[in-house]
């Protein structure tokens, strides 16, 4: 009788090995773009009190409303969250830590994050972020400084096709009038509102204007702007941002819709888009959240961030045509004849030492069919000890690909030459 196949949960996926050059890719690209910024790695638990989502995300937020993996801790009663962004926790952990007593702080981290959305293209229940966090900074010089960290990740993965939408939310008071004429304004067309908007109009009406709906845009196009409400600061503050942008050669195109998902923010919200990935086309967004600190018990810090969707990058990346290349190994030695074994062993553990990646074929197997593995490996080259090269105690050596230096030639040396020879050439 068949046993039922076990599959992984709906929406979790697995990251397998051929992708592996690509996580790797982003991977390198972000952790050298923070350290060029100061920026320094936190890392926090999978798990948070339920509670710390529910205040520092907001009640009536899409994320705590529905999206949330919240359960009973079975064994002692806790409420617990795996957790759907990593920005509350940061900020929980500088509380608790104190790490914001003596001087801001730069942070960066990555990992998985959970939302029980619908599964789809570019939407996971468990998807991975690369977030910056900079805390106890006013701005605009640094929110600036994130924009600038995101580019250049950009031009690191050679990602094209991205642009920036920015806005301004003002701070609370300002909002809070600008709220009341939406809802007025939304009222007004009740017909054309459809059942989230409906639940949205006096929860989050704000939300409302970033709705997919075809049905009401021209509704949520038409609707009073933000920027009308606000303030001589808050205008003078984005103002301040835009001047250092276009000092930089950043373009950015002002999205006066753009309010985004989560309640802390205020003043500067923006997203990098794409055209390339249909629907899901945020491939990074983020902005500023001076009230957070405050909300979640520490002393009123100014703070900005942001989060970048890797899976959604990585897909970004194969729409264009960025492929890194898939790569077992830098050296493949392939060996026949039982004397043999333990002169290739030692090669290439001799290799290994040189902290050259190695692969010692395994098993017994023509040399055709060990150079067809060795190749499809993606090493660069192949080091071939047959019987006649044991006996001499020399290894033959065969470059794989056509941009080495010795392509086309199989050279002959002892084992101490060899491992010269590869260190120059796969350094
Ligand atoms: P969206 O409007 O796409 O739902 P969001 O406003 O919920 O995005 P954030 O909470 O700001 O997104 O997260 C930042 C980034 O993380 C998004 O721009 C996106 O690239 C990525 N992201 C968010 N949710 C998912 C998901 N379910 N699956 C994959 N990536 C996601
Ligand atoms: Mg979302």
């Amino acid at each position: 009788m068949a046993k039922d196949k076990i599959q992984a949960i709906k929406g979790m996926a697995d990251m397998l090995p051929e992708d592996t050059p690509y996580w790797d890719k982003f991977t390198q690209a972000v952790v050298e773009a923070a350290q060029e910024y100061g920026y320094m790695q936190i890392r926090t638990p999978i798990l948070e009190q339920t509670r710390l989502f529910k205040r520092g995300i907001g009640e009536v937020t899409d994320i705590v409303e529905k999206e949330m993996y919240s359960f009973v801790d079975s064994l002692n009663g806790d409420e617990l969250t795996m957790r759907p962004e990593n920005t509350a926790s940061v900020v929980r952990a500088c509380i608790e830590h104190n790490l914001l007593y003596d001087a801001p702080r730069r942070l960066w981290y990555m990992g998985p994050m959970f939302r029980h959305e619908r599964p789809q293209r570019g939407r996971l229940r468990q998807f991975h972020q690369f977030g910056l966090e900079a805390l106890g900074f006013k701005g605009p010089d640094v929110d600036a400084e994130q924009l600038l960290l995101v580019k250049r990740v950009w031009d690191k993965l050679g990602i094209k096709n991205v642009w920036l939408e920015l806005n301004c939310l003002g701070q609370f008071a300002e909002r809070q009038v600008y709220r009341e004429t939406l809802i007025k304004y939304f009222e007004a067309h009740k017909e054309i509102l459809d059942e989230e908007a409906q639940r949205r109009l006096y929860t989050n009406p704000l939300r409302i204007l970033d709705t997919k709906n075809p049905a009401m845009q021209e509704l949520v196009e038409n609707a009073p702007k933000l920027m009308d409400s606000l303030g001589e600061e808050s205008k003078a503050f984005l103002k301040r941002l835009t001047d250092i942008l276009e000092a930089e050669g950043i373009d950015y195109r002002i999205n006066p819709r753009l309010v985004r998902g989560l309640d802390y923010y205020n003043l500067t919200v923006f997203e990098w888009v794409t055209d390339k990935l249909g629907a899901q086309s945020t491939v990074c967004g983020g902005g500023r959240y001076d009230p957070l600190i405050g909300m979640l018990g520490g002393k009123e810090t100014p703070a900005c961030g942001f989060a970048m969707g890797i899976e959604r990058i990585i897909e970004l990346m194969k729409e264009e045509g960025i492929a890194p290349s898939y790569k077992e190994c830098s050296v493949y030695v392939a060996w026949s004849g039982e004397d043999s074994f333990l002169f290739a062993l030692r090669t290439a553990e001799a290799l290994r030492n040189k902290q050259i990646s190695t692969i010692l074929h395994s098993g017994s197997a023509k040399f055709a069919n060990q150079m067809k593995r060795a190749n499809a490996s993606g090493a660069d080259f192949a080091v071939i000890i047959g019987e006649s090269e044991t006996q001499e105690k020399m290894v033959s050596i065969k470059p794989l690909r056509e941009n080495l230096k010795d392509y086309g030639q199989q050279l002959k040396m002892t084992v101490e030459q060899a491992v010269e020879y590869l260190a120059e050439q796969t350094r």
